[in-house]
């Protein structure tokens, strides 16, 4: 039997209000969402794996210099770039991570290597730049992640020490955490996510994107999640394996199950952000509890979306049904 195939995508969540971006700029970032969905997607009408299918976007997603992942990632204190990435098969729950890692130019396979080469799960720092450096990856030298966006956004954190949080002050700290879902074919699922992490983090600080879990989960018995948000409080709330859990113990469906853990716990402690997640029923499901989210969408009828605020939602192409 051949089981529909599913994908969405998600650039980061935060206070993405209206008229901050110029047209042209809106425009060239829902390009960048559509391509990226379009890389995964193909891969999945070519019945190639939904593990393949989530990571192409996100490396498409990593290559784009707008979103805080591979180039264009945020700085830290210390002036340079750590990046945390997770990917994870719904087919037997196996699952690679890197944190903190410095010089591989796709971070997310960096964490697929992980997951194909080692006995681990989670790899991070020192450790795991030396792993990463005997794969065959392609690696940089970490100034190749500046960008002079993200370099302004810093300096402009560290004059204002308190606004360290994910609470976009101005338009230059609007673009974030990549991360993609997948449904294949044969009814895998599959998550990957990649991150920059927050702009200025200090003491190996390590977010919720590459703890399998919080920021990135995928089991066929539920559904694949990739998040994006605060990730303290995505840690706290064990968001990504909460809405899964909710549907084995209670049998919700996707959408409720993510209604009630990011417009419910994760909302209720104070945490913002969101989440893309597809079920192994083609359900889709794109929850946020902040006023926009970076996202692009296939719906069951084919056709492709992408949006930035709240109401927003752009169709691209009408696609035969699959
Ligand atoms: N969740 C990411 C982190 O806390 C940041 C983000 O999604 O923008 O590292």
């Amino acid at each position: 039997m051949t089981s529909p195939i599913a994908i969405a995508l998600h650039g980061g969540a935060g206070v993405l209000q209206a008229g901050v971006l110029s047209a042209e700029d809106e425009n060239a970032v829902h390009a960048s969402l559509l391509s990226a969905l379009k890389a995964g997607l193909s891969i999945l009408e070519e019945g190639g794996s939904a593990l393949d299918a989530a990571q192409a976007s996100v490396v498409e997603l990593e290559e784009c210099p707008w979103f805080n992942a591979g180039r264009g990632a945020v700085f830290t204190d210390k002036g340079d770039h750590e990046m945390d990435a997770a990917i994870m098969s719904g087919d037997n729950r196996e699952a690679g991570a890197v944190a903190g890692i410095h010089f591989a130019r796709n971070p997310i396979k960096a964490a697929r290597a992980v997951l194909e080469h080692s006995d681990h799960v989670l790899l991070s720092g020192v450790g795991a730049d030396q792993f990463v450096a005997a794969q065959a990856l392609e690696h940089v030298d970490n100034a190749w992640f500046d960008t002079e966006l993200r370099r302004r956004q810093w300096q402009a954190q560290r004059l204002n020490p308190q606004a360290l949080s994910l609470e976009p002050g101005g338009i230059e700290k609007k673009f974030g955490t990549v991360g993609a879902v997948a449904l294949d074919r044969s009814g895998q699922v599959a998550a990957a996510t990649s991150t920059g992490g927050i702009t200025n983090k200090r003491y190996g600080r390590i977010g919720d994107t590459p703890l399998i879990g919080a920021g990135t989960w995928a089991d066929n018995r539920s559904a694949a999640i990739s998040a994006t948000g605060h990730g303290e409080f995505f840690i706290r709330c064990a968001v990504a394996h909460d809405i899964a859990a909710r549907m084995r113990y209670t049998g919700a469906r996707l959408r409720k199950a993510c209604d009630q853990v990011v417009l419910g716990e994760l909302k209720a402690l104070g945490g913002n952000g969101g989440v893309v997640a597809v079920a192994p029923n083609g359900d889709t499901a794109l929850v946020f509890n902040t006023p926009g989210m970076y996202r692009a969408w296939r719906d069951a009828e084919g056709g492709l979306h992408t949006a930035i605020y709240a109401a927003e939602d752009r169709l691209h192409v009408q696609e035969a049904t699959t």
